[in-house]
């Protein structure tokens, strides 16, 4: 069962999130068949996508994560709630490349040189869009560079995906670790020494740590306080109403080339394996309901 911890340290001078996203991110290769690499880099935007999520307040907001990069992956894209359900996709899963000068999956090397989106849709008239170059897209880095540079928040991001010989997913998970305004010298420099010094979060989940004890080990010197956790998991809304609101956002020109080639069609889903069939006296209605 995938979860987030939410937690304070230091007298709240630090607040920090862990979360254990394995099913999240197996259930996202098999929608996907996404390759390894593909796996490793959807599963750390979806990771951090949940703990993310988990940060808004407003019970629909929603928050997108887009990474668009020049590398053969194409770009990552994953929607997460304030409940922490989450989806992503990517655009090109099926990416094959060489392991790391390290022998790791090269996650980096897949996404490329680009950039990173971060729109928060709080139901205002306007979505809050924030965004800043990658800086490795290895994803951990990219977040903890668009926090501090972006948002004004020093964070630091761990997400990690480590997959099994038969290329499922072994372990998934992440930590953030933000520091308030008001956080003391004596604090940064400390917490700066901890971080420097501790194993990779799929290290970490792979010695059987659950994200307590992570939480444990990055922050327990600072007198940490778990508040509580919630579940996350892989979760799409799509619906037949949310397609065919699609479908008639294409506009009457299209709609209508569909009609004329006289079959129905099928759309898919981007987030998850549903498929939706349309009928041609279908087109029909959504031709009439189309306004442009
Ligand atoms: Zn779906």
């Amino acid at each position: 069962m995938d979860y987030i911890v939410r937690a304070t340290a230091a007298d709240s001078q630090i607040r920090a999130f862990a979360a254990t996203t394995k099913e999240t991110v197996e259930l996202a290769r098999q929608y996907h068949n996404t390759s390894p690499v593909a796996t490793a880099a959807l599963g750390r935007l979806l990771t951090a996508g949940a703990m993310m999520g988990a940060m808004m307040k407003g019970e629909k907001d929603l928050l997108t994560l887009q990474v668009k990069g020049n590398g053969p992956l194409g770009g990552i894209t994953v929607t997460a709630d304030s409940a922490a359900n989450v989806k992503g996709y990517v655009n090109n899963p099926e990416v094959l490349i060489h392991a790391n000068e390290k022998g790791k999956l090269d996650v980096g090397g897949a996404v490329g040189a680009g950039i990173l989106n971060v729109i928060r849709d709080m139901g205002l008239k306007e979505p809050y869009v924030g965004q800043c170059e990658l800086q490795t897209g290895e994803i951990g880095d990219d977040l903890t560079y668009y926090f501090a540079t972006s948002e004004q928040v020093p964070s630091s991001v761990g997400v990690g995906v480590l997959m099994d010989k038969g290329n499922t997913v072994r372990q998934a998970g992440g930590f953030i670790i933000q520091l308030m305004p008001f956080t003391s010298d004596e604090v940064i420099d400390r917490l700066e020494a901890k971080l420097s010094e501790v194993k990779s979060v799929t290290t970490m989940l792979d010695g059987g740590m659950t994200p307590e004890q992570i939480l444990e080990e990055l922050l327990g010197e600072f007198g940490l306080e778990i508040n509580d956790t919630l579940p996350t998991q892989y979760h799409c809304n799509c619906s037949r109403e949310r397609i065919e609101k699609a479908l008639i956002s294409i506009g009457k020109k299209d709609l209508q080339e569909m009609i004329n080639d006289g079959e129905p069609i099928e759309v898919g889903c981007q987030f998850c394996d549903k498929k939706y069939q349309v009928t041609v006296d279908e087109l029909k209605g959504l031709l009439a309901r189309s306004s442009r």
